[in-house]
């Protein structure tokens, strides 16, 4: 027997889906999501992530390929696939005349969760959301009920954590709340998934990355490997005296004058360095008061990507 326990959190094979009406929202994607991790899956708006999700989800119904959570096949074992995974879904949908504390109850009833290994009180506080136990759930605020969406995936603890777009809507303190969270539940072993587009959001938070475009997998790597694919480099160089205009130089990709003491020269990290650069500013003629060079970010990686593909 196939030990289940080696198998990646998440595998996909050969998935695609066609909706009705003929729109090929995925068109033959792979993908193996490693237990443990915390996974991004990025791509601009129609991409395909929601597809992807609501899939495994079982919402939406694969049009072929197979997929397997914590190593249960979807169809062969879709109670054991379901029980695997926790999503939070991208829409707000909660009964409104129910109160939090219910919400999680019914959910775990749901499951199927006896009542003494319930935790209903003990996610409400993860969430930040203990004061509000009793309230009705439509005097929650949005970010309130994202995060209570966010403690109904966990309570039959599922070992994957999928958040669908997380912090869509969400303000600036109640994302790093949520972050908060969902790193110490990764650190707890909690596999994480969370779509975005937000390419800061990814990058701060995640493993691994895979970037999906046209229902296409264009990528897949760690993403300290995917941000130093990005080729182009800027430094910012400070001259000794006001310039009228930039001097070009064969290894500058572009060059700008930001203020007139102050060139923005791109570069291809492949085809010249930083060095190289910097003696062809001198070699103009200028001396060089102050440098300041820019890391790519994945804005660079994704743009070039999704370019490409
Ligand atoms: P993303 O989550 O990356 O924004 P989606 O998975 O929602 O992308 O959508 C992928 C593509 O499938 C889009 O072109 C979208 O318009 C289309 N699509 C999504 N849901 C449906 C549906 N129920 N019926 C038909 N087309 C759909």
């Amino acid at each position: 027997m196939t030990d289940l326990s080696s198998q990646p959190a998440i595998e996909i094979t050969n998935l695609t889906k066609v909706y009705a009406g003929g729109k090929r929202a995925l068109d033959n994607i792979s993908l193996a999501i490693p237990r443990g991790q915390i996974y991004g899956l990025l791509g601009p708006n129609g991409a395909g992530k929601s597809t992807t999700i609501n899939i495994l989800a079982g919402l939406v119904n694969k049009t072929s390929g197979t997929a397997r959570i914590w190593g249960f096949d979807i169809d062969q074992n879709p109670r054991n696939a379901k029980n695997s995974i926790g999503i939070v879904p991208q829409e707000i949908v909660f009964d409104p005349f129910f109160t939090p504390f219910e919400t999680l109850e019914n959910q775990a009833g749901y499951y199927g969760v006896p009542r003494d290994r319930r935790r209903s009180m003990e996610l409400l506080r993860a969430v930040h959301l203990e004061d509000k136990a009793n309230a009705y759930a439509r005097t929650l605020s949005g970010g309130m009920k994202r995060r209570l969406l966010v403690a109904k995936a966990m309570v039959h603890s599922p070992p994957i954590l999928v958040l669908d777009e997380p912090t869509a809507g969400v303000d600036v303190q109640l994302r790093q709340q949520l972050w908060a969270y969902v790193r110490e539940l990764n650190a707890q072993g909690v596999t994480i998934v969370l779509t975005t587009h937000y390419l800061e959001e990814a990058e701060e938070l995640c493993d691994r990355i895979g970037i999906i475009n046209h229902g296409r997998l264009i990528t897949d790597k760690p993403t300290r490997e995917l941000i130093a694919m990005a080729q182009e480099k800027v430094v910012q160089v400070t001259v000794d005296r006001d310039l009228d205009a930039a001097p070009d130089a064969a290894c500058f990709e572009k060059v700008e004058l930001s203020d007139p003491r102050t060139l923005t020269i791109t570069y291809m990290k492949n085809r010249a360095n930083a060095g190289q650069v910097l003696s062809a500013v001198q070699a103009s003629g200028l001396s060089i008061v102050d440098v300041v060079t820019r890391d790519p970010d994945l804005e660079d990686v994704f743009l070039h990507l999704t370019a490409a593909a």
